[in-house]
């Protein structure tokens, strides 16, 4: 089989794979002339852009789609009546040059089946990582996906290449797990999960404290002289994945709620400091196991669950607020609205809030407020006391907070909170305003 009919087959495999962002790595350049291709600082999935608008693309593709194991949601478990292909690591380095020498992509992302064993197929992708950057000196962005059951060794050498590695947890519970991936093991997933954990804050405790000895040199300002003696400009610090680690979860293969998913992700950020965690709805596939359904979830589903995801970040909610109790009693995000829009109208008790009073979480809290909003807000209000207008010049939406906010010069009519058409006005007035979701492929 040729390298193109190789890559038809490679590329289409690997699009279920969601988890792709090339956000958060170090700065790497070729402008002196050395080495190949270029990492931007900046954040992006596959087809996104960096924060100078530039688009950024990765080459996404699998080593191979042969696989021993037969999960029951992927196309290609061993079942599965999929044509077949497999590069070997040398094509895959070359078709990455080529391509990045054409300007097509400025990375890749790779992700493989098993063959063979764990160890021998995670062997295979760092061979690909390791002479793209030792062999060619390749300066671009390297995802390498993990194979969670390889040796820990393989999992550091993995590290040592690439900007991002990932694990998938690929169901939100883990009995799904047992029922549809018999042959994956939860624990085991974790425990690499641990493994790259451990990797990552060694390499970024080792970049602190090779700041803080630079700090001291005398180019600094500091003293040449510590307690032990002179100070050295140390060697440079060895890079362990500096993009982080990365998790994908299966939406709508298993009967797991939203606020079931949610909580996963969360145990997930807080136990492995994930960078992100990608939702990817369930596609259906050609003969399928009758444990799954017919159809896949609505893509806005995901959608949701990526807002909800950020609002647990970096808006301070908790799973339970935006997901259970008194807002989603049935444990689902609202289809209709967006997570923090249905906890106001789930919690409207709490509203309105003062917009010249409220700290700052409380006016994260409000819907149509995002983190720049409200921080343009708290900075305007050192000057003066806001009054309804001002919130324009603030950039923020008035029709979307007008309902849950109080100024000098404003306070909702009483009996607007009340209303029991709100939830009917706000979807109209923010639909106009909403994006459509896009299939990912
Ligand atoms: S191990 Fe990965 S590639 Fe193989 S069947 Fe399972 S999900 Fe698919």
């Amino acid at each position: 089989m040729n390298i193109q009919s190789k890559l038809a087959i490679l590329a289409d495999a690997a699009k279920y794979d969601a988890s792709c962002a090339s956000s958060g790595t170090v700065e790497r350049n070729s402008r002196a002339g050395k080495g190949v291709g270029s990492t931007s600082g900046g954040m992006g999935i596959c087809h996104s852009y960096a924060p100078d608008g530039r688009c950024i693309s990765l080459l996404k593709i699998l080593l191979t789609n042969f696989c021993l194991f037969d999960c029951a949601y992927c196309i290609n478990r061993s079942s599965s009546p999929v044509a077949r292909a497999r590069f070997k690591p040398e094509e895959v380095v070359k078709l990455t040059l080529d391509f990045y020498k054409r300007n097509y992509i400025e990375g890749l992302f790779l992700s493989s089946g098993i063959i063979q064993s764990a160890d021998y197929t995670m062997e295979q992708l760092v061979e690909v990582a390791r002479s793209l950057r030792e062999d060619y000196d390749f300066r671009g962005y390297i995802h390498l996906k993990t194979i969670p059951e390889a040796a820990p060794e393989l999992l550091a050498l993995a590290g040592r290449y690439a900007d991002r590695l990932s694990i998938n947890i690929e169901l939100p519970q883990d009995q799904s797990l047992v029922l549809l991936a018999p042959e994956k093991n939860a624990g085991t997933i974790r425990q690499s999960m641990g493994v790259l954990k451990n990797g990552i804050d060694e390499y970024k405790d080792n970049k602190k404290s090779a700041k803080a000895i630079k700090s001291l040199t005398p180019a600094a300002g500091g003293s040449r002289f510590n307690h032990a003696g002179p100070v050295r400009r140390r060697a440079k610090v060895p890079i362990y994945a500096p993009a982080g680690q990365s998790t994908q979860m299966i939406v709508g293969a298993d009967s797991s709620n939203d606020k079931a998913i949610l909580t996963t992700a969360k145990g997930l950020y807080q136990g492995f400091q994930m960078r992100r965690v990608y939702y990817s709805a369930y596609s259906p596939i050609q003969h399928a196991s009758k444990a799954l359904p017919a159809m896949s979830p609505p893509l806005m589903r995901e959608h949701r669950l990526y807002q909800a995801d950020w609002l647990l970040r970096f808006y301070g909610f908790s799973v339970q607020e935006i997901a259970g109790g008194a807002t989603r009693p049935n444990g689902m995000l609202d289809l209709d609205i967006d997570p923090k829009l249905a906890w106001a109208l789930a919690n409207r008790q709490l509203f309105p809030i003062n917009i010249n009073r409220a700290p700052k979480e409380q006016l994260l809290r409000i819907p149509g407020i995002g983190a720049v909003g409200a921080q343009r807000i708290i900075n305007a209000r050192r000057f003066k006391v806001l009054r309804f207008d001002d919130l324009v010049k603030c950039k923020i939406s008035v029709k979307k907070v007008a309902p849950f906010v109080e100024t000098l010069d404003f306070n909702p009519h009483l009996n607007t909170l009340d209303s029991h058409n709100l939830r009917q006005q706000l979807m109209v007035s923010n639909n106009k305003w909403a994006p459509e979701q896009l299939g990912l492929f």
